[in-house]
């Protein structure tokens, strides 16, 4: 046995799971809304989780099993909802947390919508098209018994798209015997699927950035924005608030980022789906670590790239006025704290990234009624839905002294609470 004392460090912050996160935030949550205690035991737990094997013949001829997943988390305010993602690390507490996120989304957003998450354990880039497409024909039949358009409507996630989607509502609607687009969202227009649906998070992320800048009392042509991920969240939220005036000085892709402090021509960029990994190839003054860009001083930051950036060991550094989230879990519980203590506000992603899950609930809407919005439509009904939920929002922050993440959570339980209670338990 060695008798070697261990190196005196600086502890690092243990990264927890989605699903200890989730349960963490909801008792937080929990804390700050006169809500009984069964409601809350009952949240902390998913309805179902569905476990199924996705056998799948290989372009050469071979078969391999992989793990498919469904967590329905609630249902209390309507159909369970949420996306698929193919992934390595897709387990049943991963969808578990996930989906528990998807069901303070749609209740913060006013959507008549519960949580799901789900996914296969997989590494997409083994997959060739034609595999991909027989494992997500087969995953469906697999899920067929416990999804629906009014049961457990799926949407796309990491390492599916519009096409997964499309095949998925193939086999689904084939085993049915009849087309049922509303099954899944996220499908290309020319099979119910929204315009207006690919850009929605970005979208409702800049307005949300949008009215944060305004709510402390700043304007938009003044303001300095950092982003990290050039991605779908990213280059479209990036976009928008160029548009609206703002200067977008840093973006970011997975390599590195660039900065002009005077303004990015953001429109040249090529986006995460235009051209992978090109935004270090552009011309700017400077170019910044990932590291650096989030510690910017800047009006506005948003991470948009990916979970679990903005932790204990840099939230001191965080030189932003307001962080708005873009990506899911960019913030972790111990630097949300650190940054409420040194009165840096951070606006969730369960509401400024909800664009997407509200255009879904668009498309479903579409789909059921066997009626095309236009992407005026679309864009025009967002807003209003995004003002309503700031605006919700906003009330707590001011009306208990919140942050806007624990005001988000209050709008979201107290809804979801209010409707269990209405409902009541049965048996
Ligand atoms: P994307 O794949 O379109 O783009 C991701 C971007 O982040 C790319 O520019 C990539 O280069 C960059 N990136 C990847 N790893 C990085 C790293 N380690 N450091 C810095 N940059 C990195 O992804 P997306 O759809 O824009 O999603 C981004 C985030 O937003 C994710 O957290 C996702 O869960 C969340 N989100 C996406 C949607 C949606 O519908 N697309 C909806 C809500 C939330």
């Amino acid at each position: 046995m060695s008798t070697q004392q261990p190196e005196e460090t600086e502890p690092e912050e243990q990264l927890d799971s989605a699903l200890v996160t989730a349960r963490r935030q909801l008792e937080r949550a929990a804390t700050h809304v006169d809500v009984d205690d069964g409601v809350i035991e009952r949240l902390k737990h998913p309805t179902r989780v569905e476990r199924v094997s996705v056998p799948l013949e290989r372009d050469d001829g071979s078969v391999e099993v992989f793990t498919g997943y469904r967590a329905q988390h609630d249902d209390v305010r309507g159909p369970y909802k949420g996306g698929l993602r193919y992934h390595p690390e897709v387990n049943a507490d991963e969808c578990i947390g996930l989906s528990m996120w998807m069901t303070w989304k749609c209740a913060v957003m006013d959507l008549p919508f519960g949580g799901g998450k789900g996914g296969i354990s997989i590494d997409p880039k083994s997959l060739s098209d034609d595999e991909k497409e027989r494992l997500t024909r087969r995953f469906a039949e697999e899920l067929r018994y416990v999804i629906g358009p009014t049961t457990d409507v799926p949407a796309p996630d990491m390492g599916t798209d519009a096409q997964t989607m499309a095949w998925f509502m193939d086999a689904y609607s084939m085993q049915q015997g009849e087309t049922i687009p509303g099954v899944v969202t996220g499908k290309p227009p020319v099979i119910g699927g929204s315009y207006g649906r690919g850009e929605a998070p970005g979208r409702s992320t800049a307005i949300i950035a949008r009215e944060a800048v305004d709510y402390y009392g700043e304007d938009l042509e003044d303001t300095t924005v950092a982003v990290q991920g050039f991605g779908s969240v990213g280059a479209n939220a990036a976009r928008l608030l160029e548009e609206w005036g703002a200067d977008v000085v840093a973006v970011s892709d997975v390599n590195g980022a660039i900065y002009d402090p005077d303004g990015l021509d953001i429109e040249s960029i090529p986006t995460h789906e235009e051209e992978p990994e090109a935004v270090m190839q552009q011309d700017a003054p400077e170019t910044l670590t990932n590291e650096e860009v989030l510690e910017l001083d800047v009006d506005v930051l948003i991470p948009a790239a990916i979970g679990n950036v903005i932790t204990a060991d840099n939230a001191d550094d965080i030189a932003a006025d307001v962080v708005v989230e873009g990506a899911n879990g960019p913030t972790t519980f111990a630097a949300d704290t650190i940054l409420e203590e040194r009165g840096v506000p951070v606006v969730p992603d369960i509401l400024a990234n909800a664009g997407g899950v509200t255009v879904s609930y668009f498309e479903w809407l579409q789909d059921i009624n066997r009626r095309k919005w236009s992407l005026e439509e679309v864009n025009a009904e967002l807003e209003e839905k995004m003002l309503d939920a700031w605006n919700e929002v906003r009330a707590e922050v001011e009306g208990k002294d919140l942050s806007w993440r624990d005001a988000a959570y209050v709008v979201a339980l107290s809804r979801i609470a209010e409707a269990k209670a209405t409902r009541g338990l049965w048996p």
